[in-house]
């Protein structure tokens, strides 16, 4: 019985797992503004407008668009962290505002985010063992969990002698990758990523995209993926939406736009890329 707790996430079929092409994320027509403070004459400015997009199991979609352009805004809202003046965000077929309802933690859970330095987002008390173990879902033994633990770990390139580690003793690269198996030990059915290797150095970006690419390809795991990097963008995604002050001007398989953009404004995006 003891190796049968043993379980890691490598070697098991994930947990309601979503049948491919399922949706698991609906955005449709978010609209946000905000209002500017007193001094500044309280004008207000729309951040995002009627934004819809989808993203179904097992898909990489790409969010593109300049700094400002309402990337972040847009994840917030699709995380719950923000509420939209319009519209509504649903995740596996529920409404936000259900998923947000006490008692609702394990649909909440399915929804896993990776910010551009996870530094902020760990609690700084916190193991990296202890980390990861927020997020593992309840009931298995202590031995069980730490099994766990260490095969995510694993799963990320990190030994088990970083089980001990506090977030601010590691090195960016291995934060993200530590933050990688934290969204990973909730078995979700979408991580949004927002910019996630943008504060890494270069030689390190490429290793952590690697990382997530050949993890999406093996779980399956569905990716929100923003990134002003076009390059990354169509290495990794199926689909790319970009957005310029905060609407999407196009959309479309991404290497198709990418390689045959139709909005002027994605031309002037690829024209400015060195
Ligand atoms: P991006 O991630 O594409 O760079 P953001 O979503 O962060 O864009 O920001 C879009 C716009 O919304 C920016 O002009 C930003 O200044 C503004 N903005 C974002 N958050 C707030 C906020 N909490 N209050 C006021 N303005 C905000
Ligand atoms: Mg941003």
């Amino acid at each position: 019985a003891g190796d049968a707790t043993a379980v890691s996430i490598v070697r098991e079929p994930l947990p309601q797992r979503q049948a491919a092409g399922e949706v698991v994320l609906e955005v449709k027509e978010i609209s946000k503004s905000f209002i500017a403070p007193k001094a500044a004459g309280r004008a207000k400015s729309v951040v995002l407008q009627d934004i819809s997009f989808d993203v179904r199991a097992a898909e990489v979609v790409g969010i593109v668009g300049e700094s400002g352009s309402g990337k972040s805004t847009c994840a917030k809202i699709v995380l719950g962290l923000l509420h939209p003046d319009d519209g509504e965000v649903t995740l596996l077929g529920e409404p936000w505002s259900s998923v947000a309802e006490a008692g609702r933690r394990r649909l909440r859970r399915k929804l896993q985010y990776i910010p551009q330095d996870a530094l902020s987002s760990f609690d700084p008390r916190y193991r990296v063992r202890n980390i990861i173990a927020e997020n593992l879902p309840g009931a298995d033994s202590r031995m069980a969990r730490l099994d766990r633990i260490v095969s995510l770990l694993e799963l990320v390139g990190l030994s088990a002698d970083h089980l001990d580690r506090v977030p601010r003793s590691l090195s960016g690269g291995q934060r993200q990758r530590v933050s990688i198996a934290r969204a990973l030990a909730a078995e979700p059915a979408i991580i949004v990523c927002d910019e996630p290797v943008s504060a890494l150095d270069i030689c390190i970006q490429a290793q952590v995209l690697d990382l997530l690419a050949e993890l999406q390809s093996r779980l399956g795991t569905a990716l929100l993926f923003i990134s002003h990097d076009l390059g990354v963008i169509e290495h990794l995604c199926d689909r790319v939406l970009v957005f310029q002050n905060g609407r999407i001007v196009e959309q479309g398989g991404a290497e198709a736009v990418l390689r045959q953009p139709q909005h002027a404004y994605t031309r002037s995006l690829l024209a400015s890329v060195p």
